[in-house]
């Protein structure tokens, strides 16, 4: 009895683990087409100014799939999958091209956005020509290096290929500034910040939305925002979703804030709208 039961659960196992594997496999070929077709979009959220929020410092670009049955597949799920599937580098150029003619028409068209920061996987930077490719894509948009802002995570930090750190290196000599992505999550250490041209940290959303009530995350938002100082590097507040946090932040010094209380990601258009209300208020 024992012995059938045992096989029973394995001829599930086994039909789920076929399961999965046909789903990840039909979720690859869409992407695949939809990488093809050029049918992913970004969204773009603002990053403001904690001293003046109606003022951007930026936007960052995210991008987004809309699959004409599934509906939208979350990033955390596909990135996952372009890495996986080898897509990784495909996906990259055209969110570079994306959001370096974006930022250019916003620009012809007088919007005021500072600069567009753009989410580099690790694996991108296992690519050699990575960086010149980043370059060209800039240049090709009329835009210098100031323009955008590269993040990264701390994996990429901690990767020691020669491959990765020649990207670095190249990027850096031509100007560009590196951010780094989700703060305080990774394992790294603090020594590699000053090894590495991080320009920008990125304070995880799990620090800020435990602000108001953890004296650990208060303690340690303090030192990073001390660090960074001292290192001349910026900092923004990921996930800032109450004005209890706002508040927090902006008295200990935080310079750039991120979150759902000054806008979600949203569509080019949104983002023009974004501003044309802040700028309309201002003139008022
Ligand atoms: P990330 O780069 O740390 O992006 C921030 C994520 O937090 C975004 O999720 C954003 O929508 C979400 N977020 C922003 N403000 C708030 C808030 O106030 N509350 C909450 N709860 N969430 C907030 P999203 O767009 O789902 O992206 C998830 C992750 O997927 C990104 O994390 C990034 O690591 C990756 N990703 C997204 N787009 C790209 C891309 O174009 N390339 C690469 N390589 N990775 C991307
Ligand atoms: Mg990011
Ligand atoms: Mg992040
Ligand atoms: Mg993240």
């Amino acid at each position: 009895q024992a012995k059938s039961d045992h096989r029973h659960s394995l001829q599930l196992f086994s039909a789920e683990m076929n399961r999965r594997a046909q789903e990840r496999a039909s979720l690859e070929r869409a992407l695949q087409q939809a990488l093809a077709e050029r049918s992913l979009t970004l969204h773009y959220q603002p990053q403001v100014l904690s001293s003046s929020p109606d003022t951007l410092h930026g936007v960052e670009a995210l991008a987004r799939w809309h699959h004409p049955t599934w509906g939208m597949v979350p990033p955390s799920q596909f990135i996952a999958i372009a890495e996986e599937a080898g897509l990784i580098h495909t996906l990259t150029l055209w969110l570079l091209d994306e959001a370096c003619r974006q930022l250019a028409a916003w620009r012809a068209a007088g919007h005021p956005v500072p600069c567009v920061a753009i989410n580099l996987s690790g694996r991108s930077f296992h690519q050699p020509g990575l960086a010149q490719e980043i370059a060209d894509a800039l240049k090709q948009h009329g835009l210098r290096p100031g323009d955008v802002l590269l993040e990264i995570t701390e994996s990429v930090m901690m990767d020691a290929r020669p491959v990765t750190l020649a990207n670095i290196d190249t990027l850096h000599r031509q100007g560009f500034k590196l951010s780094l992505d989700d703060f305080g999550t990774g394992y790294s250490s603090l020594s590699y910040l000053h090894r590495l041209p991080i320009s920008e940290l990125k304070l995880d959303m799990a620090f800020v939305q435990d602000l108001t009530t953890s004296a650990t995350a208060r303690a340690l938002t303090v030192s990073v925002l001390s660090i960074a100082h001292s290192l001349g590097m910026v900092v923004v507040a990921e996930g800032v979703e109450t004005v209890g946090q706002q508040q927090w932040l902006q008295a200990h010094g935080c310079p750039v804030m991120q979150g759902y209380l000054f806008g979600k990601p949203l569509p080019p258009e949104d983002i023009e709208a974004w501003l044309g209300a802040r700028s309309a208020a201002h003139n008022h």
